[in-house]
């Protein structure tokens, strides 16, 4: 099963590619998660793609289609992949179709997660991640102790550095100007799955892995 998932920031995509991940045993490929790797471990990649995403912008094409390429050789994704956040633009799906092509891969379906942006916005000013296990909570929805620390380790909670409201409006308008297209990209396809993202996250899936079995 060769899936990606599109949607503005704050959709949901990481949550649902991580149920899929489980439900097909297939691998997420995230290339937020894999950028922010490189930002930490300050490898060169890392050093030019942060101002990029501090700003709300995207990481050039070149840096991105690099790491998906090589990621989707790798063993574990022979049975089939999640695509987070990747492609982003034209010339990404382009590259993606070429590589797929080159390793004799089909996409499956693109599930393309549909949120309002007030939502968006309050999903993504209240979410937080422990510095520690990793572990997501959000202010709101999934509240972390009442002072505000890990309710799995106790570790102190951060704010990923572009989930400011000022950069989290960049990064919608980044969307709609440069992945949003991606729709009638892949509409033209047949491959485009919309699925109404607003609902409880097991609604949500529920509606992706029947969108998936139907197609
Ligand atoms: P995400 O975690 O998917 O929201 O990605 C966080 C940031 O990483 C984005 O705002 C971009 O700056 C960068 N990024 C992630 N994926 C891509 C991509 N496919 N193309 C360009 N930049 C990306």
């Amino acid at each position: 099963m060769n899936l990606i998932l599109l949607g503005p920031p704050g959709a949901g995509k990481g949550t649902q590619s991580v149920l899929l991940e489980k439900r097909f045993d297939i691998p997420q490929i995230s290339t937020g998660d894999m950028l922010r790797a490189a930002v930490k471990s300050s490898t060169p990649m890392g050093v030019k793609a942060k101002a990029f995403m501090d700003a709300g912008d995207l990481v050039p094409d070149e840096v991105v289609v690099g790491i998906v390429r090589e990621r989707l050789q790798e063993p574990d994704c022979a049975d089939g992949f999640i695509l987070d956040g990747f492609p982003r633009t034209v010339a990404q799906a382009d590259a993606l179709k070429e590589s797929l092509e080159q390793l004799s891969k089909k996409l499956d379906a693109v599930v393309s997660l549909k949120v309002d942006t007030d939502a968006l916005v309050e999903r993504l000013t209240g979410r937080r991640t422990c510095k520690s296990c990793g572990k997501g909570f959000h202010l709101k929805f999934d509240p972390p102790t009442a002072d505000g620390s890990c309710s799995a380790c106790g570790g102190e909670l951060m704010q990923r550095d572009d989930d400011h409201e000022i950069t989290i409006r960049r990064r919608m308008d980044t969307y709609d100007q440069q992945t949003a297209p991606l729709e009638d990209y892949y509409r033209k396809d047949e491959l485009l799955l919309p699925v109404n993202g607003m609902g409880a996250i097991e609604e949500v899936q529920k509606d992706i892995i029947s969108g998936i079995q139907a197609s």
